[in-house]
């Protein structure tokens, strides 16, 4: 008999299937007001995992946390003339408090370059307090009208860093090393995920930067996914904030700034880059669950064993939990561990305690279970866990580099587009008119790379080609 599916086969309706992922490996569910969001434990267990790897990954850097407040005067917001432009339509603004009219709105934070320039403006004096770098871990609220569960939220978790440098150069260069050294190496080598390195065209552009650099993936539907952004700000917010400092020379000058986000997203371009039709499968060095141990029975030699053995694997350093719940049925167990993604999931019951085996069932690769002898699972467990890593991150630059078309025209651009996969076309081809073009095709450019793959200087560099995609 064949077995229904869980859920809707991605090939039939990849929207569906992401929602019904999203629902049945209890990710998340839908707030009360359009586009909020609840992100249930096993959602939020990851999402921690991601915190506690990027924060590391920031401190490496010197930078330190902060936090500032989620109200800001609705003054701050309009010094910055595109800034104010381009967050505008997204605002939430709070007009009421105590049961009056406020004075002066507050507005929900949608980011927080503005208020936190007020007070670089206090503690910058002189050359010797730069560099500052702070970063914040915080909710925003942006009002989008077209929400999708973790994708695109109206309130979304992110970190967002904020630095001031004495000159353009250390700017430009920290924004530079923030895109590779961290948000670079936290895809590669934590999610698994595939990417081009780019900068954004001015159209795209962060509003209020003069210079956006983009870590772009490709999903498993063959559209893209702006995972991360990186700005160099240059002295807009210090000019509109008065941000400046003594330099040696003993005038008075303005700082260099960037930004840099990474928001609850990633959560949902991981499901999209990894999942299949059985559901999530969760990179081994992300997973805050990367082994299960599941008593087929609820016999006291299985029960015994099973603990033992997942203490045996915490002590040799393996994310893992225990299901004894025996009462529930087995099978839907090991249903909802597949939906859930965990890595490796190691079945045992009376019949193969009695051969000194388990039945290890690696979600990754998706291949049968396999009996093993339950006191080898602790040496191999490690090395199991790594090759999943490796996998992921192949199937990932496999599925980009298959998809991907060299094109010399907008049209065959917009052909790959919509077909489902990515184009690269000469910018000096395509140009903003050309982009203009491909807009009204649903079609984005998501960045631009230099010829050599590297990230380009400038937006009209010769050689400079165009990375195009339906987007989500
Ligand atoms: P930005 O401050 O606009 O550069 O945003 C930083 C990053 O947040 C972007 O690169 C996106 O990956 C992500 N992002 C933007 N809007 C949303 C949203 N509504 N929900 C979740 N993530 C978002």
């Amino acid at each position: 008999m064949a077995k229904t599916p869980v859920l809707t086969p991605r090939a039939d309706d990849f929207p569906r299937w992401y929602q019904d992922l999203v629902g049945k490996a209890e990710l998340a569910d839908n707030g009360p007001v359009r586009g909020t969001m609840v992100i249930r434990p096993y959602g939020y267990g990851l999402w921690e995992r991601m915190q506690a790897e990027m924060d590391a990954r920031i401190k490496e850097t010197g930078t330190q946390n902060a936090y500032f407040p989620l109200l800001i005067p609705q003054s701050y917001l309009t010094r910055e003339a595109d800034h104010v432009e381009g967050f505008a339509p997204e605002l939430a603004v709070v007009t009421h408090g105590g049961g009056k009219e406020l004075e002066e709105p507050a507005v929900v934070r949608p980011t927080s370059e503005t208020i936190i320039n007020e007070y670089f403006s206090k503690w910058v004096q002189s050359y010797r307090d730069l560099p500052l770098l702070i970063n914040q871990w915080a909710n925003v609220v942006r009002w989008e009208l077209r929400p999708r569960l973790f994708l695109r939220t109206s309130e979304f978790l992110w970190q967002e860093g904020h630095t001031a440098h004495a000159t353009y150069e250390e700017a430009r260069d920290f924004a530079a090393r923030i895109q590779r050294d961290i948000y670079g190496d936290f895809l590669e080598n934590v999610l698994a995920t595939d990417f081009v390195a780019g900068r954004k065209t001015v159209k795209e552009r962060f509003a209020g930067a003069i210079n956006t650099l983009t870590l772009e993936s490709m999903m498993g539907d063959g559209k893209a996914l702006q995972m991360v952004t990186s700005h160099e700000l240059g002295q807009n917010f210090a000019k509109a904030f008065n941000t400046r400092y003594l330099s040696k020379g003993g005038t008075q000058e303005y700082v260099w700034q960037t930004s840099w986000g990474s928001t609850t997203r990633m959560i949902g371009a991981l499901v999209m880059t990894h999942g299949d039709d059985n559901g999530l499968r969760v990179p081994p060095r992300l997973a805050h669950i990367q082994a299960v141990v599941l008593a087929i029975k609820g016999d006291e030699a299985v029960l015994a064993k099973v603990r033992e053995l997942g203490d045996q694997l915490k002590a040799a350093g393996v994310r893992v939990q225990v299901d004894d719940r025996t009462d529930t049925p087995f099978g839907r167990r090991a249903v909802d561990w597949e939906l859930k993604g965990v890595p490796v999931r190691i079945e045992i019951g009376p019949r193969d305690l009695e051969n000194g085996t388990a039945m290890l069932a690696r979600r990754i690769p998706g291949g049968d279970k396999e009996p093993v002898a339950i006191e080898s699972l602790v040496r191999l467990l490690p090395g199991i866990l790594e090759e999943d890593q490796e996998l992921l991150l192949k199937q990932s630059r496999e599925r980009r580099q298959a998809r991907t078309a060299d094109v010399s025209t907008i049209d065959q651009a917009v052909e790959a587009a919509t077909a489902g996969g990515w184009a690269r076309i000469p910018w000096a081809v395509l140009g903003e008119d050309g982009e203009v073009k491909l807009a009204e095709h649903g079609v984005t450019v998501r960045c631009l790379v230099a010829e050599d793959g590297s990230v380009p200087d400038a937006d009209d560099a010769p050689g400079n080609v165009a990375v195009v995609a339906r987007a989500y």
